[in-house]
């Protein structure tokens, strides 16, 4: 795992890129981001999107974006509506028009004819079953199918029965012939082409037999003159199957396949098929739900284009797949936030100061800067009234308490409240059961920005807002969706691991400024954390805020 010392990474794939512009290899490289539109992206999304569209800039070439959509069934346009969203969001922009392995079905069937006529295609209807009983295993090599010597017209006859929906789902694929023997599991007759009835979100009803991802891929990056075609490690073993349909089609252009390691974050999941199981069990509130580790619900969330960024270049571009501690995600989202959220006050929890000495009715408005070093952000005004409001857990009557931990209001004792005056908490206000209702206190005149009188000694400086100009507000505080650092580790279902306390949703009340913002608009609540007005429910009317992060990393030692 990385630890907290990962700086700019090392990138083996930068190296190979850079060392090919030099020798002149190409005019200018291109990428590709492949994704099959069966799902949003996630944070390993993230990750390829970076390496892909940044070697590009990088090298100021072009990334194409591609969709993958060789398999209908599961494909839907909400899904490419929503990855070329989050593409554009994450600041890229892909080259010409986005591109669909689709575009290029006529081709592909050429292809397959091609490779037909040169007796190295042929129609197979062993069935699933027999197909994996004849294909052997890793130690023990397969068994050839009685299909495999059909005549190229037999061939021919076959595939044009299947193109036109002749055959039954299942009944027969289309296999290359290349070697039953063959370690390598994926040269043992691949499938080419299957049979699928469904309709096809680019295509609609034009085929109803789909390339498999192996007969696709390489030859969708020839025809886009893809120069390094970077994939994740998984694909190392089809590589040589990759390799194999570029030489022996008639293709327009060689590219090469560079693979890297998959990045994983502990405490989630990232699998496509994970995440859609949460999202249709109703684990979580959609694709887009801030605690889901898609790339539109850490938007949500309030984590920014450009922290994902800076994440993605703190962690190595390995030959292995790794497992990053969430951590490092959430020390860059808390960085960026600190450089560039303004700052507003938000009571959590309220308990009612009343401050005696101020007449009722008076407004005095106080001006803070939006941001501590950042003079460029502006200032806010706070109202400050007779009646304000701090957080529960900022009041104590227990005067034993020491300085140095209790940094806070004790009753008879000084509290600065931040940018506004020195108060001194006098009386505790109970209900007939002991509870506290209020607490009278009085201000210390002419403290506002000046030091304190002889004699006065503030435990703190706390937050605080007008009770009568304070506006109330939604937050929705979030805990990791995964209690288990690895849920998807070992034996066990995901599912058990989920976190029934990942949510949690209060009314906090908070100084007018944030009122009006527009929606993802991120704000430090001062001593809270990072919170962003929410994307779809923030109005000024009904104020909304998703926390980002905490200040600091609660779970650190946890
Ligand atoms: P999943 O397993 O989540 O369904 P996938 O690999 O099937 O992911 P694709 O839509 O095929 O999803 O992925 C598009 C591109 O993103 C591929 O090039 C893939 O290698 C890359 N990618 C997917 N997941 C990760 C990851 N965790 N880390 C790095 N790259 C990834
Ligand atoms: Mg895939």
């Amino acid at each position: 795992m990385a630890t907290s010392e990962t700086k700019a990474s090392s990138n083996f794939i930068r190296n190979i890129i850079e060392e090919d512009v030099k020798a002149g290899k190409q005019a200018k490289i291109v990428t590709r981001f492949p994704p099959e539109p069966n799902g949003y992206l996630h944070i390993g999304h993230a990750r390829s999107i970076w390496l892909n569209f940044g070697m590009a800039e990088e090298f100021g070439g072009a990334c194409n974006l591609r969709f993958d959509d060789t398999n209908p069934e599961k494909e839907e346009q909400e899904y490419v509506d929503s990855i070329k969203e989050d593409v554009l969001w994450l600041g890229y922009k892909w080259s010409g028009d986005v591109k669909y392995a689709s575009d290029y079905f006529d081709q592909f069937y050429e292809w397959a004819l091609h490779l037909i006529k040169a007796g190295k295609a042929y129609v197979c209807h062993l069935s699933a079953q027999e197909s994996s009983e004849y294909r052997g295993w890793a130690t023990k090599p397969g068994k050839e199918s009685p299909y495999r010597s059909r005549s190229v017209e037999e061939n021919l006859a076959l595939i044009e029965k299947m193109r036109v929906g002749e055959f039954e789902e299942g009944s027969c694929v289309l296999r290359a012939k290349i070697d039953m023997a063959s370690p390598n599991m994926n040269m043992r007759d691949p499938i080419l082409y299957r049979i699928r009835k469904a309709s096809h979100h680019q295509t609609g009803d034009k085929w109803c037999i789909y390339p498999s991802y192996d007969f696709a891929h390489g030859q969708e990056d020839s025809i886009e003159g893809i120069t390094h075609s970077i994939c994740t490690l998984e694909f190392q073993d089809h590589r040589p199957l990759y390799e194999w349909f570029l030489d022996n089609l008639p293709v327009p252009h060689q590219p090469k396949q560079y693979e890297f390691g998959r990045l994983n974050l502990n405490y989630t999941v990232t699998s496509k098929r994970k995440l859609k199981q949460l999202v249709d069990e109703k684990c979580v509130d959609g694709w887009d739900d801030p605690r889901m580790p898609t790339v539109s619900g850490m938007r949500r969330r309030g984590y920014t284009p450009r922290s994902l960024k800076t994440f993605c270049d703190m962690v190595p571009v390995s030959k292995s797949n790794s497992v990053i501690d969430v951590s490092i995600l959430e020390r860059a989202i808390r960085d960026d936030l600190n450089d560039h959220a303004p700052r507003a006050m938000c009571v959590m929890n309220p308990l009612k100061v009343v401050i005696t000495n101020v007449v009722d009715g008076k407004v005095e408005d106080m001006i803070a800067a939006a941001h501590p070093s950042k003079p460029e952000l502006g200032e806010r005004t706070l109202p400050f009234t007779r009646e304000i409001l701090i957080d529960r857990s900022d009041f104590s009557e227990d005067s034993s308490l020491s300085r140095k931990k209790f940094k806070r209001l004790v009753l008879g004792e000084w509290i600065r409240l931040r940018g506004a005056y020195i108060i001194k908490a006098d009386e505790v206000v109970k209900d007939s059961n002991g509870e506290i209702m209020h607490i009278n206190a009085s201000l210390i005149p002419d403290t506002v920005g000046k030091d304190a009188p002889e004699g006065v000694r503030p435990r703190g400086v706390i937050h605080w807002v007008s009770a009568s100009h304070g506006v109330p507000v939604e937050v929705r505080r979030y805990d990791r969706l995964f209690s288990h650092e690895s849920p998807d580790q070992g034996g066990e279902d995901f599912m058990t691991y989920i976190n029934s306390e990942s949510l949690s949703v209060i009314t906090a009340v908070a100084e007018p400024s944030v009122a009006s913002c527009a929606a993802e608009t991120s704000f430090q609540f001062e001593r809270e954390g990072y919170f962003v007005a929410d994307r779809y429910d923030h109005t000024p009317e009904k104020p909304v805020f998703n926390m980002t992060i905490g200040l600091r990393d609660t779970w650190a030692g946890k």
